[in-house]
């Protein structure tokens, strides 16, 4: 404390510092002071002073600082090329690591170190050789399971590829009812995206509720995990399919007992319950057209026994009814006899080279003829030198004798019938037309099937049973050839045979 200093006048400056003058080459002072108070009197004042230390170097310490740099200095090489030799096995290590790292080769490492190092070296030699064994293992381990997991991709896309290949749709379920394998046919049953299917709760791609009711069965809570279900139903109403579905419970090779998930089939018997339907309808309706003539049958022949067939006149018009309806009831089993022959493949035509226009003539005739008196104007166009066709001369008769006795029933009184036979390079075309009252857009696709008749009353009102066209179209294609219906007239009907000439065009078209 520099006694000479004053104290500041002034109370407010007190308390605090001042720094003091010292003198050149000697420590700066800073003095601290406050004042000291006893009941509101100043009774002195508390002073403190302390010195700032000086920095840089003292001249005076030199030698001091001489002497400590110089060993120093001195050990410091010295220790450099001990540490050298110390960490050497270090250096060593951290090479041999960047070679495994390069050449990825965990061959034995060798490195000398003596003390706590050499410790630690020969436990780091053992790593590098331990690691190196166990990474040898690993990579093996890695090529067996390569190996097997190509196997597994092989023998999934085999059975993927014989599901792909089954006829029926298919469907496989895991343990928990999820649908975990589709295949395309079952998403073109559903009209749906594979991806949907294997993606989307069934609800999104499938209002059946007869399968959502199936799959549910089969989800995780179902009941009918363990058997065998069949159900039938109608996937699009409108279009009257029949599926019928197969579930199979799956069981893992291993684990017998242990069901693994549902196999569903699908399977799409639309057209068979459409022949069954077929053959039912085909006996209700030959059943019926049997039915008929032979009742009128046993009406008359049971009025010839009575009083009624006494009289002369009735006599007359029994025998003309059971005349005409023993003809109808021989043709329809002719015709019956012709298609079935046909259709079982058991008609084999008995073809030889024939001059069309003959026979063409016979049966335009006989249509003729059979018209009897009805007021028609009847033509028949065709060359008269003409190619001989290969055929079966009956069978091919019988088909013009159809058309052209349909042109007769199905026209108006003073109607056209028109036969005509033109040859082009490769086929010989024999059309047969009217001027009628022609076929409808709608019962076009129809008048080919077997016992179909317009409900038109004109049509109802005459004859038929309905399976002259079937039966015609069946004789047509047996010889290859094609039969159609002219859709371009305005008034009647015009059907179309196109027979082919030539035998190689023949067999292409087979
Ligand atoms: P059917 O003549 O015994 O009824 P078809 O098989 O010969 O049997 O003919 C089937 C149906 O085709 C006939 O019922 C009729 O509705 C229609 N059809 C056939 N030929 C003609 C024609 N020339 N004109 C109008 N309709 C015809």
């Amino acid at each position: 404390i520099v006694p000479a200093a004053k104290i500041p006048t002034e109370p407010s400056a007190w308390l605090g510092e001042t720094q003091l003058d010292s003198l050149p080459n000697q420590f700066r002072i800073i003095e601290f002071h406050a004042p000291l108070l006893a009941a509101g009197d100043l009774q002195g004042f508390v002073r403190l002073g302390y010195r700032y230390p000086t920095f840089g170097l003292d001249m005076q310490q030199l030698p001091f600082f001489a002497a400590v740099s110089l060993p120093v200095f001195l050990l410091v090489p010295l220790f450099y090329f001990l540490l050298r030799r110390e960490v050497r096995p270090v250096r060593e290590a951290s090479q041999e690591l960047n070679r495994i790292m390069d050449e990825d080769n965990f061959r034995q490492v060798q490195i000398a170190a003596t003390g706590e190092l050499g410790d630690f070296m020969q436990r780091f030699n053992q790593f590098v050789e331990h690691a190196g064994a166990r990474i040898e293992s690993l990579q093996q381990d890695q090529k067996q399971l390569i190996t097997s997991t190509k196997l597994l991709e092989y023998r999934k896309n085999r059975v993927e590829t014989v599901l792909e290949t089954l006829p029926e749709a298919v469907m496989i379920l895991d343990e928990s009812g999820a649908i975990t394998f589709a295949n395309q046919k079952l998403a073109a049953l559903f009209n749906v995206s594979l991806q949907a299917i294997l993606t989307q709760p069934p609800q999104q791609w499938c209002d059946n509720p007869d399968i959502l009711q199936l799959l549910a069965r089969h989800g995780k809570d179902g009941k009918g995990r363990n058997f065998t279900d069949t159900i039938r139903f109608n996937l699009h109403a409108a279009i009257d399919q029949a599926i019928v579905t197969k579930t199979y419970p799956l069981f893992s090779p291993n684990k017998p007992a242990a069901p693994i998930g549902t196999l569903i089939v699908f399977r799409d018997e639309t057209q068979e319950a459409l022949a069954r339907q077929a053959r039912s309808d085909f006996v209700a309706h030959l059943s019926h057209e049997l039915k008929s003539p032979l009742n009128v049958l046993g009406m008359y022949s049971e009025s010839l026994l009575s009083e009624a067939g006494k009289s002369e006149e009735f006599r007359v018009e029994a025998a003309n009814v059971i005349s005409e309806e023993v003809s109808r009831l021989s043709s329809l089993i002719n015709g019956l006899l012709s298609m079935t022959q046909i259709e079982t493949g058991s008609l084999t035509p008995d073809r030889s080279l024939v001059r069309l226009r003959d026979v063409a003539t016979a049966a335009y005739d006989e249509a003729r003829h059979s018209a009897g008196d009805r007021d028609f104007t009847f033509k028949f166009d065709a060359p008269k030198e003409m190619n001989p066709v290969y055929v079966d001369k009956d069978l091919i008769r019988i088909a013009i004798t159809n058309l052209l006795s349909n042109a007769v029933k199905y026209n108006r009184d003073g109607g056209e019938v028109r036969l005509t036979i033109e040859e082009t390079e490769d086929a010989v075309q024999v059309r047969v037309s009217d001027s009628g009252i022609g076929v409808s857009e709608e019962e076009a696709a129809k008048i080919f099937d077997k016992f179909y008749r317009s409900s038109d009353e004109r049509v109802q009102s005459i004859g038929g049973h309905g399976l002259g066209l079937a039966l015609t179209k069946q004789i047509i294609e047996l010889h290859h050839g094609s039969l159609s219906l002219n859709h371009d007239r305005a008034e009647g009907a015009e059907f179309i045979i196109n027979l082919w000439k030539d035998t190689t065009a023949m067999k292409q078209a087979i």
